[in-house]
């Protein structure tokens, strides 16, 4: 499909799809936002969404559900086992990502969980181009280690590397050697590198991971959560894959790997996730872990019409002008700031806009949570909730030391079809005026710290007055407080 050109004007991300159901929001004032963070432990996971106006924490399960998945979901077929629903839904998966066995999961880390359990001994090694939270936790669970192999550029904040998340073969060689083969049971690929600012792989760089692992006969896996956003931007940046569908990119990129897996909060649907293969052997050795961890084999913990959500959902991952949408968003976010001089991860990513809460906060100490601060401020002076990824998401090592992250970032998700235009247009103006206002971010310092994800639970305090002096300067620039 080609996109719209327009007179006289840039380029506009023109939405193409309509508003048919639609939710209220609400802008409580700037004194609301100041106690609804003191109660939340300067922590935007513990906001409650009636304080918050856009929410702009994560993808996760918030993307909009299309007319064909609502109505799918009315078809739902319930049974404990053999579900009509499950098949339509295993056919789609099959279709989509190229794979006939799949084991159905409640969500994408439980995928993690049962791949780690059958697969991960204690002292492996698994070279990944960066980890994801939750692939991380579960890899240390049983007893193996991460080795990150992104490319030298990977983690500069302004680059032109459009393929940031692509891995380093010659580090990967490296590392194999190094462990050996057999402590190294599987490579992971991250599609559109959540962490590291939503980056992509090129199709070119997973092929030479997969010669990497025919040679060393090693397994590789494919977190294919993010998949169509990283299709969609090999579509955009690879140039002999310019001419082909989304459904040839996706297919060619599972293909390459022995096993995929997802999150389909992310992929397709609200809830649920999966893992696939066309190798029985793995099938196998996974199967029986789904009826122990998840549910029984037809829905893996998910409800019906979750699963039949889903079996639409992927389908329509394929269509250009649905995915195109939210990583258009984010191109004209992140240009909007840069133009500004505001530091952002470039070139735009999928998934959300990444501010470098390093720059943004140098005055701050990394000790005193930068992209935290960040985070805090920017909710109060604008009521949008973002999520810190930087050393508040990290934990600390086994002696109890923090663990300082590469990139201190504030991620503005941007969900598939949620926010308009405008709604996007008043997150530059807030964002803006807070760059101009940076010296009067402060430090934060944890009141609660519990040891595990600690960014989910965990409770900070303002380490002096700011946010009461922000809010002061805000009333006057603004002569209002919302
Ligand atoms: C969200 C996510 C996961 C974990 O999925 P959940 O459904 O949240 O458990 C794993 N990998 C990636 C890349 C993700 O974005």
């Amino acid at each position: 499909m080609g996109k719209i050109k327009f007179y006289k004007t840039e380029s506009i991300p023109l939405e193409l799809h309509k508003v048919r159901i639609v939710q209220k929001l609400n802008l409580v004032p700037i004194e609301r936002r100041l106690a609804a963070l003191y109660e939340g432990g300067f922590n935007t996971f513990q906001l409650s969404t009636k304080d918050v106006f856009l929410d702009m924490l994560t993808d996760s399960g918030t993307n909009a559900m299309s007319d064909n998945q609502l109505a799918a979901m009315m078809q739902a077929d319930d049974a404990y086992a053999g579900s009509q629903s499950f098949y339509r839904l295993q056919t789609a998966v099959e279709e989509v990502l190229g794979k006939k066995y799949f084991l159905p999961v409640h969500q994408g880390r439980a995928a993690e969980n049962i791949i780690s359990n059958t697969f991960i001994k204690k002292g492996d090694v698994i070279p990944m181009n960066y980890h994801f939270t939750t692939a991380l936790a579960h890899i240390t669970q049983y007893g193996g280690r991460i080795a990150e192999l992104l490319c030298d550029d990977a983690l500069v904040i302004k680059s032109e590397n459009p393929f940031k998340g692509n891995i380093d073969i010659d580090k990967l060689i490296a590392c194999i050697e190094e462990n050996g083969k057999e402590n190294v049971p599987f490579i992971r690929m991250e599609a559109s590198t959540n962490l590291i600012g939503g980056q992509p792989f090129s199709i070119s760089n997973l092929m030479d991971v997969r010669r990497v692992a025919d040679k060393y006969g090693i397994m590789l896996v494919l977190d294919a959560s993010l998949i169509g956003e990283n299709a969609y931007l090999i579509k955009q940046r690879e140039k002999e894959w310019q001419e082909n569908t989304m459904a040839d990119i996706m297919k060619m990129m599972t293909n390459l790997a022995d096993l995929v897996y997802f999150s389909a909060r992310k992929l397709s649907s609200s809830r649920g996730g999966g893992i696939c293969t066309n190798r029985r052997d793995l099938y196998l050795k996974m199967e029986a872990l789904v009826p122990l961890f998840e549910g029984f084999l037809t829905y893996g913990g998910m409800s019906i019409r979750e699963i039949e959500a889903m079996a639409v959902g992927l389908r329509e991952t394929l269509d250009e002008d649905m995915i195109s949408q939210s990583p258009d968003f984010i191109k004209y976010l992140v240009h909007e700031l840069d133009s500004k001089g505001v530091p952002v991860v470039m070139p735009a990513g999928v998934l959300g806009c990444h501010l470098d809460a390093m720059q943004i906060c140098s005055h701050v100490p990394q000790s005193e949570y930068q992209a935290g601060a960040l985070a805090a401020a920017f909710y109060l002076i604008s009521g949008i909730r973002g999520m810190e990824r930087g050393s508040i998401s990290n934990q600390r090592d086994e002696a109890g030391n923090e663990t300082w992250a590469d990139m201190e970032l504030l991620r503005l998700a941007v969900p598939r079809r949620v926010f308009t235009l405008s709604q996007i247009k008043y997150v530059a103006d807030r964002m803006l005026w807070l760059y101009d206002h940076r010296e009067m971010i402060g430090g934060l310092k944890f009141t609660y710290e519990p040891s595990v994800l600690r960014f989910f639970m965990g409770k900070l305090a303002p380490t002096s007055d700011w946010p009461e002096k922000m809010m002061a300067k805000f009333r006057r620039d603004f002569q209002d407080s919302l």
